[in-house]
């Protein structure tokens, strides 16, 4: 089995995706990424894979917490997982009003946003 060439594309496949990921990948978003560049793949033979891939590559991969596998090299760089990611900056009015984007709070000033895209219309 060890041998078969599925194994050995698997393997490659998931060794390029960590190493493209130095702050980790979650075993779900290994899958997905997996299976969305190749359609004959199976999660279930997935599933066996990730299983032994600490245990078989122990000089190679490491699971910084549950769940979550790393390659060993990136071990001493210091990333933490996801924090960076997706960050949404949120501000607060001066009535405590929480919002995001630019302009004014839309709470507070509800028309803002209606006036500039121009529809006087119905005033
Ligand atoms: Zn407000």
């Amino acid at each position: 089995m060890d041998k078969s060439p599925v194994t050995k594309r698997i393997y490659a496949k998931i060794f390029a995706l960590l190493e493209r990921h130095p702050e980790g990948l979650r075993w779900s978003e290994l899958l997905s990424k997996i299976k969305a560049g190749d359609e004959s793949f199976h999660p279930k033979t997935f599933n066996g894979y990730v299983w032994k891939l600490v245990q078989r590559f122990p000089d190679k991969v490491y699971k910084p917490s549950k769940g979550l596998f790393r390659l060993l090299k990136y071990k001493s760089v210091k990333m933490e997982y996801k924090k960076t990611a997706k960050k949404t900056i949120w501000k607060t009015c001066s009535r405590g009003h929480k919002y995001k984007g630019a302009g004014p709070c839309p709470v507070c000033w509800p028309g803002q946003r209606l006036k500039r895209r121009g529809k006087s219309g119905n005033l």
